[in-house]
């Protein structure tokens, strides 16, 4: 008992000088290391702000081999770089970080996806695609097939795109249904064997019943293949399931009931449609269902007088100035003219996601990639 008190008298002051000698060697380590690290940013810094990029890297690439907490330091410069369009400086840097052995897990995949991303940035597209497909099964697995969706759409690679938006979907990585969809209708656009497209067409009406495209797409199909019962019949299945997508269905709609010779039925769906949403290509079919002869053109045009009671449309009453009788008939080429030129632009139809306004209606915009982000109505019905 005596002896062990002995020992740790003498013991416990020993071992509190070689604590705070070791305290001290660590704190003197520390500074000193620090102060060699700030230099090394410092220079990395001066480079930076001196345009003389490259050197700026070498400098950080120096200043992390004394430091390997500073990988954030890497991530923003790889950033930057990459915003400011220098993508070979950003690959660099990206590079850099990733033949690192002290870096995480985490920062490993971060760093695999900054790569991916300024490969694509950079229209390095099959570098981008090889990139991303290595973060399959991490954390950044979702970003990195969205990132391989993009690939595959701006590529057309619809198959390919479909594989990964059926993945996803699977996944819970989002709803991709619609979006599957799409692509099947744009596998069957590019078929010229009708009857394959058509069980395209059917698998994607499976797939997003309540997605209007596929239905519209059969349709025009089930036209050019002289379906007109099938195409009527697909009709009223649109009207019946995505009613507001009626107005880009509405010409096929007068071809169906002129073919089927099913006028009054298609009349009455139509105006059924008109009165619940009142739409200018559903008027402008009414009205053309309606005008057999001299006699009725004179009664069907008046629906466009009707129509200004609803809304104050110019396109309506274009229209309806475009075959009445004026007092002064010798000046009607020109007031005409006039009036279609101020009503070329709201017939357009206008991108909700960006503006982007074309004259015809797409399901993907031509200028922000957004699938359905076109309304089923004209610039001026918005
Ligand atoms: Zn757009």
């Amino acid at each position: 008992m005596e002896f062990d008190l002995g020992w740790i008298l003498l013991g416990l002051p020993l071992a509190f000088v070689l604590g705070w000698l070791a305290s001290r060697f660590d704190l003197r380590q520390l500074r000193a290391e620090n102060r060699r690290a700030p230099k090394a940013y410092f220079k990395g810094l001066n480079f930076l702000l001196n345009e003389q990029q490259d050197q700026a890297i070498d400098a950080f690439i120096e200043a992390v081999q004394n430091d390997p907490d500073t990988c954030e330091l890497h991530f923003a410069l790889g950033n930057l770089f990459r915003r400011r369009g220098e993508y070979d400086r950003a690959v660099r840097v990206h590079e850099h970080l990733l033949s690192r052995g002290d870096l995480e897990h985490s920062d490993r995949e971060r760093a695999q996806h900054a790569l991916a991303l300024d490969f694509l940035k950079a229209g390095l597209l099959d570098r981008a695609e090889d990139a991303l497909h290595r973060l399959e099964g991490t954390a950044l697995e979702a970003q990195a097939r969205l990132a391989l969706l993009a690939i595959y759409e701006r590529s057309r690679d619809w198959p390919r795109a479909a594989g990964i938006a059926r993945k996803m979907h699977g996944a819970d990585q989002g709803d991709f249904s619609t979006r599957q969809a799409h692509y099947l209708c744009e596998q069957a656009l590019a078929l010229t064997d009708l009857p394959a497209a058509q069980a395209l067409l059917e698998q994607a009406i499976h797939a997003a019943p309540e997605a209007a495209r596929a239905r519209i797409e059969l349709a025009r199909l089930q036209r050019l293949m002289g379906q007109p019962d099938a195409l009527l019949a697909t009709l009223k299945t649109l009207a019946a399931h995505n009613p507001a997508a009626l107005p880009l269905a509405a010409p096929l709609m007068v071809e169906a009931a002129s073919a089927t010779g099913r006028v009054a039925e298609v009349q009455e769906l139509l105006q059924a449609h008109y009165a619940q949403a009142p739409s200018l290509d559903v008027l402008e079919s009414i009205v053309l269902l309606e005008t057999t002869d001299e006699a009725t053109r004179a009664t069907a045009r008046q629906r466009y007088v009707q129509h200004l009671d609803k809304e104050r449309s110019l396109v309506a009453t274009a229209k309806w100035l475009a075959t009445e009788k004026l007092e002064h008939e010798e000046f009607h080429p020109q007031i005409e003219r006039a009036l279609e030129h101020a009503v070329k632009p709201l017939l357009r139809y206008r991108c909700a996601a960006c503006g982007f306004e074309a004259r015809r209606h797409f399901w993907q915009c031509p200028g922000c990639q957004t699938w359905d982000s076109y309304p089923a109505r004209r610039v001026e019905e918005l």
